[in-house]
């Protein structure tokens, strides 16, 4: 059950600091994402191909879908026709991947690049020196079909609110250096995707400009 009330004031407060909401809406089931549909949410953020592709399926055409979890390169064909935002790009072969399959589908896809800020080994994510390798490649800068539009981050699961806060801002870092770097001319590259139910106020204060939200809208899993 979606409490429509907190729900409208969560958006509400995002809405004025101009930060985006994506439901993550990941194991719920497609009525219940409905429900939170009909109280005006229309970014949802799912974490697996196939389940996101079903609920594509099932619901309301001018949802925009995000993918926020680990892609894998063979399944990318089945979200490509549809897809809005890729927050979890972490290799080239990976965007490759994705310009083909948006060049199959004739359109251009929108992507984020994955960092790994979270001190736990676990989280995907590249490093610094990857992306700049990456972004330099000659591989890259054939994709015609992909825009990078800003990076994306997960914190590490901790109490440790300094912790995460230094987290976030590494990211933040991060994003400016690569604008520097790499997307000086590009103005649609201004993206900063971190901040989950526990820690987006610490992301928007560090600079967050897509947090991705689930348990606060949906309950826990
Ligand atoms: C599940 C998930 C979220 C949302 O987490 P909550 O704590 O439920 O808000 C955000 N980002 C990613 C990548 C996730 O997998």
């Amino acid at each position: 059950m979606i409490n429509s009330e907190s729900y409208s004031k969560i958006f509400e407060d995002l809405l004025k600091q101009s930060v985006t909401l994506v439901a993550v809406s990941k194991t719920k089931p497609a009525d219940v994402l409905l429900e939170l549909y009909n109280s005006g949410q229309r970014i949802f953020g799912e974490n697996k191909v196939q389940e996101m592709a079903d609920k594509y399926e099932t619901l309301p055409k001018d949802i925009s879908w995000h993918l926020i979890g680990h892609l894998q390169s063979n399944k990318v064909k089945y979200i490509a026709g549809f897809v809005s935002l890729i927050h979890s790009v972490d290799s080239l072969k990976l965007l490759k991947e994705i310009d083909r399959q948006a060049q199959k589908n004739n359109r251009v896809i929108n992507c984020l690049l994955q960092f790994h800020i979270a001190k736990e080994e676990s989280k995907f994510g590249l490093d610094y020196q990857e992306a700049t390798e990456m972004l330099i490649s000659e591989d890259y800068h054939k994709l015609k079909n992909i825009n990078i539009i800003g990076v994306m981050g997960m914190a590490s699961f901790t109490e440790d609110k300094a912790a995460v806060r230094a987290e976030f801002k590494l990211l933040k870092t991060i994003f400016d250096s690569l604008k520097k770097d790499f997307f000086r001319n590009k103005n649609d590259f201004e993206e900063i995707s971190m901040g989950m139910s526990g820690d987006f106020e610490i992301a928007i204060e560090e600079g967050a400009t897509i947090v991705r939200i689930g348990s606060l809208l949906f309950g826990p899993k």
